[in-house]
C-alpha cells in the first residue's frame, strides 16, 4: 500500500546501536559511545555571538532558496584560500547539512538507471540516496581500503553517470593522494562523469594533505560538485548547514529541488557558519584528536589488533579476529562490555567495526580495555569449542 521503494530501504545500523546503547545507559549500565560520527568540540563564542545577533536583530525571515550573500561570500572566501577554487555567487548552494547537498546534487544529475560508482567502504547514504533517485549504486572494490582510480574504471559503463568520493573517508580515515586524484579526474573528463566529492572531513586530517579534486584543471573543475559544511571542521553537526559548489547549470538544478521541498537553511544557523567559516584557526582541537588517533594505534598494536590506519577524520576501521558477522560482533561487544561501535556492513564491509574517538580521552582508555577483555574472551571461548 505504501512506497515499496522506501519501505525497501533499511534502517540504519548507527542509529540502531545508538538506540541500544541509550537503553543500556538507562538502565545504569556504562556505555563507551564509539558510534557517533561528531567531534566533541566545544561550541565557539564568536559562532554562538552571531547567532544571539541575528536573534537580536529578528534574522527570523525566509532567505534566498541558496543562501545569504553573507555566507556565500565566507564559502567563496573559504574555498579560494583552502581549496584554491573561484567560485561566484550563483556556483553556490547552502543547505540543511552536507546530506541535503549531496541528495540534491544525486538528484539534479541522475535519471532512472544511472549509475553511479561509490568505492567501497562507502557511507552509507551515498547508496540510499542514489537509491532514492531510482540511479543504481555500482559498487567499486578497492584493495587496502586505498581508492584506485583503475578499480573504478572497471565498474564504467555507458551508463556512468557519476562517482562519489570521500576524502578523509568515513569509515577508513583514508586520504586519497593528489596523484590518485588526478587519475579519477582524467577518468571524469575522458567518460564524461560527474565527480562528487564529499569533503567534509576536509580539515581533521593528520598525514597527507587535502586537495579538492576540482582544483586540479579546468576541465574537471566543470564536472566536479564539491559537497562541505560546517558539522565535522567545526563540531556542529545539530546546525544542519551544509554547502556545494559546482557549474551554474548544476546548481540552478539542485536550486529547484531546495526550493520545492525545504527552500533555505535555517536564517540563523546561516549567520552563525558565516561567524564558523572566518574561523580557521581549531589546530588545537586537531592537535588533541591527532593524539587520541595515536594513543589508540598504539594500544591497538599492543593489543595485536588489525586496523586501517586511519589519516583523517576520527574514526580507526578494525578488523574482527573472528569470522564473526560484524553486527552479531558489535550486539555482544555492547551487550556485555557495553562499548557502542558501528559494525562494518553498515559501510558495505563484513569483517570490520568501525570506532570513532570524539570521546574523552579517559572514555577511550577504559572503551580500548574493554575490547581487548572481549576478543580474548571470545578467543578462549574458540579454543574451547
Ligand atoms: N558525508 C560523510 C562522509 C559523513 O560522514 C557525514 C556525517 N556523518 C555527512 C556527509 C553528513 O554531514 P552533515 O551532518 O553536514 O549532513
Amino acid at each position: 500500500m505504501f512506497s515499496k521503494k522506501i519501505s525497501s530501504i533499511p534502517a540504519s545500523f548507527t542509529f540502531e546501536i545508538l538506540t541500544a546503547a541509550k537503553k543500556l545507559e538507562a538502565q545504569g549500565k556504562k556505555i563507551y559511545h564509539f558510534s557517533a560520527g561528531e567531534p566533541d568540540f566545544p561550541l565557539d563564542p564568536r559562532i554562538k555571538a552571531a547567532g544571539i545577533k541575528a536573534m537580536d536583530d529578528n534574522f527570523v525571515k525566509y532567505t534566498s532558496v541558496s543562501g545569504i550573500p553573507e555566507l556565500k561570500q565566507e564559502i567563496i572566501k573559504k574555498l579560494r584560500r583552502d581549496n584554491q577554487l573561484q567560485y561566484a555567487e550563483e556556483e553556490i548552494i547552502v543547505t540543511a547539512g552536507a546530506k541535503q547537498a549531496l541528495f540534491n546534487a544525486i538528484l539534479a544529475i541522475c535519471n532512472p538507471g544511472d549509475e553511479v560508482i561509490i568505492p567501497q567502504p562507502y557511507w552509507v547514504s551515498y547508496l540510499e540516496q542514489v537509491k532514492l533517485a531510482n540511479a543504481v549504486p555500482m559498487i567499486a572494490e578497492m584493495e587496502d581500503f586505498q581508492v584506485k582510480a583503475s578499480l573504478i574504471e572497471k565498474k564504467i559503463s555507458k551508463k556512468t553517470k557519476a562517482i562519489i568520493i570521500n576524502s578523509p573517508c568515513n569509515p577508513t580515515g583514508i586520504v586519497i593522494p593528489k596523484t590518485e586524484l588526478e587519475k579519477i579526474a582524467q577518468l571524469a573528463v575522458k567518460h564524461n562523469i560527474i565527480v562528487i566529492s564529499d569533503e567534509i572531513y576536509e580539515k581533521i586530517i593528520y598525514e597527507g594533505e587535502h586537495h579538492s579534486i576540482a582544483s586540479l584543471g579546468k576541465e574537471i573543475r566543470e564536472k566536479t560538485i564539491t559537497v562541505n559544511g560546517v558539522s565535522k571542521s567545526n563540531g556542529l553537526t545539530g546546525l544542519r548547514l551544509g554547502y556545494a559548489a559546482a557549474t551554474k547549470e548544476i546548481i540552478k538544478l539542485m536550486n529547484i529541488i531546495q526550493n520545492h521541498t525545504t527552500s533555505n537553511a535555517s536564517s540563523i544557523v546561516q549567520k552563525m557558519a558565516a561567524a564558523a567559516l572566518r574561523i580557521s584557526d581549531n589546530k588545537e582541537l586537531i592537535d588533541e584528536l591527532q593524539q587520541k588517533r595515536d594513543f589508540i594505534q598504539e594500544k591497538l598494536i599492543k593489543m595485536n589488533i588489525s586496523f586501517v590506519q586511519p589519516q583523517g577524520a576520527f574514526y580507526f576501521f578494525i578488523k574482527i579476529p573472528s569470522n564473526q558477522k560484524s553486527i552479531e560482533f558489535c550486539q555482544q561487544l555492547l551487550e556485555q562490555e557495553g562499548v557502542a561501535c558501528v559494525p562494518g556492513i553498515a559501510f558495505g564491509q563484513e569483517g570490520y567495526f568501525r570506532l570513532s574517538y570524539t570521546c574523552n580521552k579517559d572514555d577511550v582508555s577504559a572503551g580500548l580495555q574493554a575490547i581487548d577483555r572481549f576478543i580474548k574472551r571470545q578467543k578462549t571461548l574458540r579454543r574451547k569449542e
